[in-house]
């Protein structure tokens, strides 16, 4: 059986086309904010491992250029810069980038999201609100709106928006972030329908607990993992590996007909509003 798998794969060029082609990101050039460490990273890792021409990004130029090193060493085509997403002038400068030095934008993968409190909901303040929905759903949609004209230009695309397991069911003392997270799924549906005249599809990616820096506060209590890991089915933390899998198969061919969808990646964590 698994030789006449072999042979027909060997034997025929189509199929082996096909598969090439469905996998192939090549000449395809892709945005992802919050891409020097965890889930960002690997989303770039994943894209680029596809061909496309990758533009990672972060606050710090320290983390650019290591996350920059660190893809080229794997033969991946990168540009980095620093792009704080909450600063409008860095968002701006971001986008000319990759328009002047990669020649357009075809993918973008709004990752970055803060979370500056940890307590009862009641005791979070205006400023608190006020940054965690500026950097988390603001940006996600001014970086949108931003790229969109050059996606026309190149006859479409594809934007990925990461949200979270809590956006579906509010993390204790993440209350302020969760709902930040449960808004990236409502702008997801919003975005769809208008983007779908131009030929662009909007997905979201909802990680469960992925184990990076932005969770270690999680992972690191032993306590709250085993709490955590009784509502996982697949009886192990994410890695952002796993997730940037996702990212990359929504960008893919494969994913043509999907559009305002979210996929859960969380090990079988029950998710649902
Ligand atoms: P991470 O490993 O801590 O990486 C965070 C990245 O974001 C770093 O590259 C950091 O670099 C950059 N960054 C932070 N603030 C930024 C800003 N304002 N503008 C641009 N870049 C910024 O975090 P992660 O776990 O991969 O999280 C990535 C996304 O996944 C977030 O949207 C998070 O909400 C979501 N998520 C994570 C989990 C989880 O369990 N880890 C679960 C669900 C959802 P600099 O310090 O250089 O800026």
């Amino acid at each position: 059986m698994l030789r006449a798998v072999t042979k027909t794969l060997i034997t025929s060029p189509i199929s082996a086309a096909r598969t090439m082609s469905h996998c192939s990101l090549s000449g395809k050039v892709a945005i992802v904010t919050a891409s020097t460490d965890g889930i960002g990273f690997a989303a770039a890792q994943a894209l680029g491992k596809r061909g496309a021409h990758v533009i990672v990004s972060s606050r710090r130029q320290g983390n650019v250029d290591k996350a920059v090193s660190l893809l080229r060493n794997d033969n991946i085509e990168v540009t980095g810069t620093t792009c704080n997403v909450g600063n409008k002038e860095e968002r701006e400068r971001l986008v000319k980038m990759a328009v002047e030095q990669c020649g357009g934008i075809d993918i973008l993968v709004s990752n970055a999201a803060v979370n500056p409190f940890f307590g009862n909901i009641l005791e979070s303040t205006d400023e608190v609100w006020s940054k965690i929905l500026d950097v988390n759903v603001k940006a996600t949609f001014l970086l949108t709106k931003q790229v969109v004209p050059h996606m026309e230009k190149r006859g479409g695309g594809s934007v990925v928006i990461v949200s979270s397991v809590a956006g579906y069911q509010p993390m204790q003392g993440l209350g302020p972030y969760s709902v930040s997270k449960t808004a990236l799924l409502g702008l997801t549906q919003a975005l769809a329908p208008e983007l779908a005249q131009s030929n662009i599809r909007v997905n979201c990616v909802a990680p469960g607990i992925i184990k990076t820096r932005f969770s270690s506060a999680l992972w690191q209590n032993e306590e709250a993992t085993n709490e955590l890991m009784k509502r996982i089915s697949i009886k192990r933390l994410g890695t952002p590996e796993d997730i940037g899998g996702t990212i990359a198969f929504l960008c893919s061919e494969d994913a043509s007909y999907i559009t305002g969808e979210t996929i859960t990646v969380t090990g079988g964590i029950n998710c649902r509003l």
